[in-house]
């Protein structure tokens, strides 16, 4: 079947923006392709949840309703899932690189026996071979390699929340078609069984929804003076962010890692505070709006992508601003 399937995943009954993100840049893999743009949505009750994937381009919505879907189950979402992509045999099948995505899509991948790109940063159609250019960094970051899979189907891949813009269909939506897709599950064991959900972190740890982000590097000097990082964060009203050498050196938590190995952002506003700007680093923060560099070394590459470089010593420049701001707010 000539479709490209969006993975719609939903939490607590709320779509992932990535699965928006997805069916945005889906629209334009359909123009090129000429093929139909799905969204594939497990949950416990999908009803309210498909307007807004026809609203962000779904032609069609493949909607499987079951109790086992209220919270990520991967024998049972594999199951279904896999079951459906032998049923309709879709070309294309794109997965946000969630935890739920990095999980659902290569297992539907190994059981299926047909390749998986991970963690895409640029999606394509060529229209002569029918193929799916799949771009993701390899080597450590250091080349762009365009990834096809000629011979298997469908042809998988995942992409990072915050790589593609999320952008609705112009206009009123249309609607689209409602596909209520039956779910048999008798006898699939699931092997896994939630105990308790422990939710990590505060605000400040959400990058991937911050409309600004203040990162930390290893010109911070020591894992104290991520207070400075935090207190202008504070007055930013911004999430906080680190490269992965303060990461590696225990610094602060991996989960506020930004790069290609932690979180892609795309924020109104980056701060880089004492961080170099790693071709790894800025793999995962260089669509951001707004750029803004602080480091003393007037050479470092962070500066190649900032919008504003301030070169100094930031023990002085983030009091300094936080100073500024305060006083401004105060006036
Ligand atoms: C496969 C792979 C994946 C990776 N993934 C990631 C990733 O996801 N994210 C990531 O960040 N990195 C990643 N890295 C690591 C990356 O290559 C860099 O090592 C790392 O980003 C460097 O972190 P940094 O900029 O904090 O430290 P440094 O490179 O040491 O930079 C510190 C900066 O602080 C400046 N500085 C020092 N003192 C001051 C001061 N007082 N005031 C102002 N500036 C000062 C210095 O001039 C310097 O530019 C990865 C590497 C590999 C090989």
């Amino acid at each position: 079947m000539n479709e490209i399937w969006v993975f719609a995943e939903q939490r607590d009954g709320k779509l992932e923006s990535v699965a928006l993100e997805l069916l945005s840049k889906g629209r334009e893999l359909a123009a090129k392709s000429g093929y139909r743009l799905a969204a594939v949505l497990l949950s416990e009750n999908g009803e309210a949840l498909a307007p807004e994937l026809f609203a962000y381009g779904a032609q069609k919505v493949y909607r499987l309703d079951d109790p086992r879907f209220a919270y990520y189950q991967n024998d049972w979402w594999s199951e279904a899932f896999v079951s459906l992509v032998r049923e309709k045999g879709p070309e294309i099948v794109l997965v946000g690189a969630t935890t739920v995505g990095r999980s659902l899509a290569p297992t539907a991948a190994s059981i299926l026996h047909c390749g998986l790109t991970a963690d895409c940063t640029r999606l394509d159609f060529d229209p002569e071979t029918k193929l799916l250019l799949q771009t993701r960094p390899a080597f450590g970051g250091n080349i762009m390699a365009t990834i096809v899979c000629a011979d298997t189907r469908p042809q998988m891949a995942t992409v990072r929340p915050n790589v593609f813009k999320k952008e609705p269909l112009p206009g009123a939506p249309s609607g689209g078609e409602l596909v209520n897709v039956p779910v048999d599950l008798s006898g699939v064991p699931c092997r896994m069984k939630r105990l308790k959900v422990v939710k990590e972190g505060g605000d400040d740890v959400n990058l991937a929804e911050a409309k600004a982000i203040v990162s930390g590097g290893r010109g911070l000097g020591s894992p104290e003076k991520f207070s400075l990082v935090r207190e202008l964060a504070s007055v930013l009203g911004a999430a906080v962010g680190a490269s992965r050498a303060t990461v590696d050196a225990g610094w602060i938590s991996p989960l506020h890692q930004v790069g290609q190995t932690g979180k892609t952002v795309c924020p109104k506003l980056y701060v880089a505070v004492g961080i170099s700007g790693a071709i790894q680093h800025l793999a995962g923060m260089q669509s951001s709006d707004t750029i803004v560099a602080i480091n003393s070394d007037p050479n470092a590459p962070i500066f190649d992508v900032a919008d504003y470089g301030l070169v100094g010593d930031l023990n002085e420049i983030v009091p300094a601003i936080v100073a500024a701001v305060k006083a401004r707010r105060g006036a």
